[in-house]
């Protein structure tokens, strides 16, 4: 208890620190697990999310968290979730007899959110715990790493909290965390939260000193706006239009 507890509490890796030990964990899954066979995988089963969590237990924590839960008899199970839809994981902790040294726990992955993310092309990463992601694989690290520190928490201080101080620090410290929610943020959804911008809406941003009025049609690391433009090329609409890559911060919303 005391070995991980005195782990979580001092370890800080460096960021490229942490990528490049969760981009081994990338290679060893992919090259061990070849059902998996690609970062966008499609096809994840519970020995699958297993492998995920003791590679990532190996690298990040010498083992040290299987190993505590063994030596505690806390059984450890995991499960692909066809339901869950608000939440890319999350980690259950059940006591059976009601005592809190009897736990167990279940580790559950929503396979609908990572298999409706990185359907498209183009570069549209999605972000999980504040990091983008380039595929499903990468996510599903994400999360599990995320999860793995909810499993942690609760071994050790019996509650956990990804919303709190201590989970925030150890998260930031050993994976580089930055956001602890649970969702897969696609950038779209990030445009609407951080700058109120959707697909469709008008906008209007500088372009060589002049302000152009367009609409914005796609949404990836920028936003695609159409200018309506003479010379344009013709869309379906019949119309024609110039296409813009815009930085969201240089956008502005009009009604
Ligand atoms: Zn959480």
């Amino acid at each position: 208890m005391y070995r991980l507890k005195k782990f979580i509490q001092n370890r800080s890796l460096r960021a490229d620190q942490a990528e490049a030990i969760s981009r081994r964990v990338y290679q060893t899954t992919l090259a061990c697990r070849p059902k998996i066979g690609q970062g966008n995988f499609d096809d994840l089963s519970d020995q699958d999310l297993r492998f995920v969590f003791n590679a990532t237990d190996d690298l990040f924590f010498g083992g040290m968290v299987r190993s505590l839960a063994q030596e505690n008899g806390f059984p450890v199970a995991f499960r692909v979730s066809k339901r869950m839809t608000n939440s890319g994981g999350v980690t259950k902790m059940t006591l059976p007899n009601g005592n809190l040294k009897e736990k167990q726990f279940e580790i559950a992955i929503s396979a609908p959110l990572l298999f409706n993310s990185f359907k498209e092309s183009e570069g549209s990463a999605t972000i999980v715990t504040g990091i983008p992601c380039r595929d499903r694989l990468e996510a599903l690290q994400r999360i599990m790493e995320h999860e793995m520190l909810h499993l942690i928490e609760m071994m050790i201080w019996d509650d956990s909290n990804c919303a709190a101080p201590r989970f925030r620090s150890i998260a930031s410290r050993i994976f580089g965390h930055t956001q602890s929610n649970h969702q897969l943020l696609a950038p779209r959804d990030i445009a609407r939260r951080d700058h109120g911008i959707s697909p469709g809406d008008w906008v209007s941003f500088s372009h060589n000193g002049e302000n152009v009025l367009g609409r914005v049609n796609r949404i990836t690391k920028r936003a695609t706006v159409l200018v309506p433009h003479r010379k344009g090329v013709r869309y379906s609409d019949g119309k024609r239009y110039a296409k813009f890559y815009v930085p969201f911060d240089r956008l502005s919303k009009s009604a």
